[in-house]
């Protein structure tokens, strides 16, 4: 008897190189696609697959989420004995006939059994369709390209700004990740700490001699912050802006009327 004890399997919904790189996070404003957490709705779903699939096994316990901003990848994963599902966020609004296919495509692999032709079909379609690709673009969009623009503006070098709010805050301490200014005047995102590549992107919305020092250097402050407090797993979920990451930022002396004039922009 074949016994799965941890198995993972993951289905890539997008092209390898449509993948890299996301912002940890998206200050201020979110994208439109606001995204589920959790998805109890779904777990029927995969437990209908998963007893076409599996006629005579016990049923698990399932755990379905949407994840947000972390992966374009949907992911199955057997652990003890109980079956984790992180959903991309792209699937959000799927129709409920492509979850299915979703759900039998991701039980199938985890547990090394033939794919149905149907739903392959119909999955594969709904991955292609123009609704997807127009998700797609939104996420990429919100979570900023990784192309590299320089630290230099026209008003304000980040590297300038960042090695002073370093001395004053972090007593020099962070290594100083790559620094760049965004292709455009991004207002959706305004900065990110993108750590596969070990990058803050500041908006070039801020680049402008109307800016006041203090806005930069509130962004650039919370993206170090990231770096000071890295990402911690709770379960499926990750904390991203933890306890001690809100109290740090509140030391920062004029948060508040850096707000307001992000709010302003
Ligand atoms: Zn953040």
């Amino acid at each position: 008897m074949k016994v799965l004890r941890s198995s993972i399997v993951t289905l890539q919904i997008v092209p390898p190189d449509h993948r890299r790189g996301y912002p940890i996070c998206d200050l201020w404003n979110p994208p439109p696609a606001i995204l589920l957490s959790v998805s109890p709705d779904l777990v029927p779903i995969f437990q209908h697959e998963y007893r076409a699939l599996r006629p005579r096994a016990p049923m698990p316990p399932f755990h379905v989420r949407f994840r947000r901003f972390t992966s374009l990848n949907t992911t199955i994963r057997l652990r003890q004995g109980e079956i984790f599902v992180s959903l991309s966020d792209l699937l959000e609004g799927a129709p409920e006939s492509v979850l299915h296919s979703i759900a039998h495509i991701l039980v199938a692999k985890l547990y090394r059994k033939p794919v149905a032709a149907g739903h392959n079909l119909r999955y594969r379609r709904f991955a292609s369709s123009s609704a997807v690709t127009r998700q797609t673009e939104l996420i990429r969009h919100a979570r900023g390209t990784k192309r590299y623009f320089g630290p230099e503006g026209r008003y304000f070098h980040l590297e300038e700004v960042f090695d002073s709010l370093n001395t004053r805050f972090f007593g020099g301490l962070l290594g100083r990740p790559d620094l760049t200014w965004s292709e455009q005047n991004a207002k959706r995102s305004l900065g990110h700490y993108d750590a596969a590549h070990n990058t803050i992107v500041v908006s070039r919305v801020f680049d402008r001699p109307s800016s006041p020092r203090y806005a930069i250097e509130y962004l650039l402050y919370h993206e170090m912050l990231h770096l000071k407090h890295p990402i911690k797993s709770r379960g499926l979920r990750r904390c991203i802006h933890s306890a001690e990451f809100k109290a740090d930022e509140s030391r920062f002396p004029q948060l508040s009327e850096a707000l307001a004039f992000i709010k302003r922009l």
